[in-house]
């Protein structure tokens, strides 16, 4: 068990500084930042060093990790992780994908707030059992902010997640414009994919149970389950619909805002948060500069339509939490002094700017900022409760609830007289299966 408590302050602020890239930008700032801390945080190895030296070549070193590796930590039973799957925007890009935030609780809860496009590959990577990844909370219907759900849905179930994925977001000013219209609308879309998987495996897990909550509510209570309260109120987004989130446990307090103007909402509901995530766009000359925008565009976008750093730091000016949190612009070594300088211009308390896979440690102690070091050629996880064969009855199932023939899930004549008769190569894995495992595994063309 690694002792995280040590040196953290230390490794917060030194994370924090390589993430912001202050050191290039504006030394000024870390000076104020850190105050009388700065100077052993900069000269931390050298006091280290009059100690007797604890090194070994063979021993593994009694020290802090500098970097979070997926399933190497026990989170505490008091503790709050949050894990970003996804800091970036609706133009799609392999370094960020879109708006995802992973809550993970020291009771065993974990939280998805937003899925947006890229984020499941990112969710993969952090080698959860996909039944703890059951539920997801929505704060608007743009594609960045749940345009991997659908990935989620059909790959966590195959990766081992035999419980429905439970999914929570706002409704609209009519029906069409809510949430469960939008993931009705995607389980059609899924209905194929769906017939297909029916009937060749477990197909417990293909189930998606929605529950749509007024986006007009404010500080509501959504989900109160096993010490976990979770309240939404409204945003200020594209039009009505868009809603921010609240989740309170063990006397935490983490906020979501998904996207929104600056509002009167966030400034009362997200009072007292340990860890306040908000969005903040890109600067206006970056709009122009690197996204092509017009500078009337880039004006519109970037300070009416969504939040703009200056506005970002002014908010949490305004509501002081233990650490606060940008998301929502591509983090470059060119944008991001930008950012930083015009969030400085409005706040002065603790700031990560996010990218994927920056990770917060939340305790009433303490918050510790790092990155997670994570593998891209991963496999399923385990899995948290057995799996059970594929039975054609759920075909059966899916077909009546679908409302289609049974006979129209399957393939025609005509495909069927398509088949190469590859049967003699593949009879033998039957048997090879047969023979390892010591029971009868018939040939389908031989039944
Ligand atoms: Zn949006
Ligand atoms: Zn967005």
């Amino acid at each position: 068990m690694i002792d995280r408590g040590r040196a953290s302050k230390l490794s917060a602020w030194f994370a924090g500084g390589l993430a912001f890239g202050f050191w290039a930008v504006a030394p000024d700032h870390a000076t104020r930042a850190v105050g009388d801390g700065l100077e052993r945080a900069l000269f931390g190895r050298a006091y280290a060093q009059e100690a007797e030296p604890e090194v070994s070549p063979t021993r593994v070193r009694d020290r802090e990790r500098e970097v979070y590796f997926p399933n190497s930590e026990d989170l505490a039973p008091d503790e709050m992780r949050v894990i970003a799957c996804g800091t970036g925007m609706p133009t799609t890009r392999a370094k960020q994908a879109a708006a995802c935030f992973l809550v993970e609780l020291g009771n065993g809860d974990k939280f998805l707030f937003d899925i947006g496009s890229g984020s499941a590959e990112r969710i993969s990577s952090l080698q959860i059992p996909y039944n703890y990844l059951d539920k997801v909370f929505v704060g608007h219907l743009h594609t960045d902010h749940f345009g991997a759900l659908h990935d989620l849905f059909i790959g966590g179930a195959l990766m081992g997640r035999n419980v429905p994925l439970r999914v929570w977001g706002p409704s609209g000013a009519i029906p069409e414009l809510g949430t469960a219209y939008a993931l009705e609308g995607m389980m059609q879309m899924l209905t194929w994919d769906m017939a297909g998987r029916a009937g060749n495996v477990d197909f417990r897990g293909y189930r998606m149970d929605v529950t749509e909550f007024d986006f007009r509510g404010e500080n509501q209570v959504i989900y109160d389950e096993n010490g976990v309260v979770i309240r939404s109120f409204p945003a200020i987004h594209a039009i009505d619909g868009a809603v921010s989130f609240a989740l309170e446990w063990n006397d935490l307090k983490f906020v979501f805002s998904s996207d929104t103007y600056p509002n009167k909402w966030f400034r009362e509901y997200a009072q007292d948060a340990d860890i306040a995530i908000h969005e903040c766009f890109i600067a206006v000359p970056d709009l122009v500069n690197k996204m092509g925008f017009t500078p009337e565009s880039a004006l519109l976008v970037g300070t009416q339509v969504h939040t703009a750093p200056e506005a970002f730091g002014k908010v949490m000016s305004d509501i002081r939490p233990r650490m606060a949190v940008a998301y929502h612009f591509f983090k470059d070594f060119d944008t991001t002094p930008q950012v930083y300088d015009r969030i400085r211009k409005t706040y002065d308390g603790p700031l990560s700017l996010a990218e994927d896979y920056m990770v917060w440690n939340v305790t009433k102690d303490d918050i510790q900022v790092r990155m997670a070091a994570v593998e891209e050629a991963t496999w399923a996880p385990p899995l948290a409760a057995p799996a059970e064969p594929p039975s054609l009855d759920d075909r059966t199932a899916f077909a009546e609830q679908v409302g289609i023939d049974i006979a129209d899930i399957g393939f025609s004549d005509f495909t069927t007289a398509g088949y190469d008769d590859v049967d003699a190569v593949l009879r033998p894995i039957f048997q090879e299966a047969s023979e390892a495992l010591g029971r009868e595994f018939p040939y389908p063309g031989d039944q």
